[in-house]
Order: structure tokens, then C-alpha cells, then sequence
């Protein structure tokens, strides 16, 4: 999402710049835009990074950025200092760029979860629709939750992981100082990252199209863009160990 945010920022001459511009931006300033209430999640979320940029960089840093690279606008990121222990988690070549940014805001803080809403006023419950239980916050969705729990343990089973672990922080700890292989690794981050992709998904099909999933059918989701994904990006170099592996989970 930061592309598309940097893109706009640097008025690159594509149809999806064009398109936007006449739907939403109009003839305002992007940098100063904010989104309607009624708009796409996926836009919401491109003016959210788009906010969370502004308070770490210039427009001039941003534009600055000759040839997008997330790495590069990373870099700028980091330095103003931002101290941060995930970095090797967010950003590596496996998982879907997407998902890395999404990470990257729950990393933050920074999703529009009810309970920040409800403190701006603009709903009057922040009652977890996932589970109907819990107050939605970062902390609940990810993942205090029943409903993101069973996701994240569904997964885990997929990935023949033993862990009771359900801080999302800690989780990325746990998943820094474990002894295994450097694609394995990747591997697990990219399906972490697609677990809370969709984790968020399936908030968002429950708030705005009032449609439930069942996190079996969110697992399987993640499954198969994780498989297809690995499929088309896997390091030639990749040990025979390693691939025996991820055909293993191809087969489960
Ligand atoms: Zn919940």
C-alpha cells in the first residue's frame, strides 16, 4: 500500500492513479486528502498508510524516492530513529505485499479498530463482531479473540508448530530467536502475516457486508495464496530439505 501511497505522492502515470483521482481525490491535494466515510476498506487503508508516512517523512523525503522500493522508504523510515525488532519479519521477499503492510500497521497500532472509533465518536459499540464478546482492539483481534485464535491455531497445526503463544508481539519474538532454516522462517512469517491479513478481512466482511467466515474457510484461504505465492517465488537455491518440506505442506 505504500507504493500506491508514494505512487500518488509522485503522480506516476498509470490507469489506477487516474482512476482514483477521478473518484476520490478530485481536485484535492493528496497529501492532505482524506478519505470519505463511505469508501472502499482497501482505500481507507491506503489513506491510513498514507497518514501513518506523514508523521515519519516529508512529502520531499517521499517524492525524493526516485524508484519505489519499500526497502528504500524503509530505510528513510528508520532514520528518524524509529526503533524496531521486526523488521526481518516484515519485510522479505515470500510473503505478499499486502500482507506486509497491514503487518506493518497492526505492528503500529494503527488500524481503524472500533474501539478507536468509538472514542472518536463515530460508532457506539465496540463490541468485537468476530466473537460478539470481546472490546475490538489490537490487542483482542490479534489475538485475544476466540475467533482469530482458532485461525491462528489452525494454522500452526498446518505448520507442525507447537506454541500456546497468542501475543502477536511475542509471537514475532518467539519467531526471531527459533533454530530454523532461513526459508523456513520466511515461510512461517508470510503465513503469519496472510493469518492476520485475513484476520482483518474477515472483521471487515463482518462490519461492513455482514458476512461470517469460519476460520477454517479463512485458513484455507491463506493456505493456497501462501502455496501459490511460495510456488512462484521459491530461491532456485532452496535446499532439497527445505522444498521436501514445503511439499509437505503442499500435501496437507
Ligand atoms: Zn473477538
Amino acid at each position: 500500500m505504500a507504493r500506491y501511497v508514494w505512487a500518488l505522492a509522485t503522480k506516476q502515470d498509470n490507469l489506477w492513479i487516474k482512476w482514483v483521482h477521478a473518484v476520490y481525490i478530485k481536485e484535492e491535494n493528496w497529501w492532505d486528502y482524506r478519505h470519505p466515510v463511505g469508501c472502499s476498506w482497501y482505500w481507507k487503508q491506503v489513506c491510513e498508510v498514507k497518514e501513518y508516512l506523514k508523521t515519519k517523512i516529508s512529502l520531499q523525503d517521499l517524492t525524493g524516492v526516485q524508484k519505489y522500493s519499500l526497502k528504500g522508504i524503509y530505510a528513510k523510515l528508520c532514520v528518524e530513529g524509529d526503533h524496531v525488532d521486526w523488521d526481518k519479519f516484515v519485510w522479505n521477499r515470500i510473503s505478499i505485499p499486502k500482507h506486509r503492510a497491514i503487518t506493518w500497521l497492526i505492528m503500529k497500532n494503527r488500524l481503524n479498530t472500533a474501539d478507536r472509533l468509538l472514542k472518536y465518536g463515530l460508532i457506539h459499540d465496540d463490541t468485537c463482531q468476530l466473537c460478539s464478546t470481546g472490546r475490538e482492539t489490537h490487542e483482542h483481534l490479534f489475538f485475544q479473540c476466540d475467533y482469530s485464535r482458532k485461525c491462528i491455531d489452525l494454522l500452526r497445526s498446518w505448520l507442525g508448530m507447537v506454541s500456546h503463544q497468542y501475543d502477536f508481539q511475542r509471537t514475532v519474538r518467539f519467531w526471531k530467536n527459533s533454530r530454523i532454516s532461513c526459508f523456513k522462517k520466511k515461510v512461517l512469517a508470510a503465513v503469519l502475516k496472510a493469518g492476520v491479513y485475513f484476520i482483518w478481512w474477515a472483521r471487515n466482511e463482518a462490519v461492513w457486508n455482514l458476512v461470517g467466515w469460519r476460520p477454517a474457510q479463512i485458513v484455507q484461504r491463506v493456505k493456497s495464496l501462501i502455496i501459490l505465492r511460495i510456488n512462484t517465488v521459491i530461491p532456485k537455491k532452496t535446499s532439497t530439505a527445505n522444498r521436501a518440506w514445503f511439499e509437505l505442506l503442499k500435501s496437507r
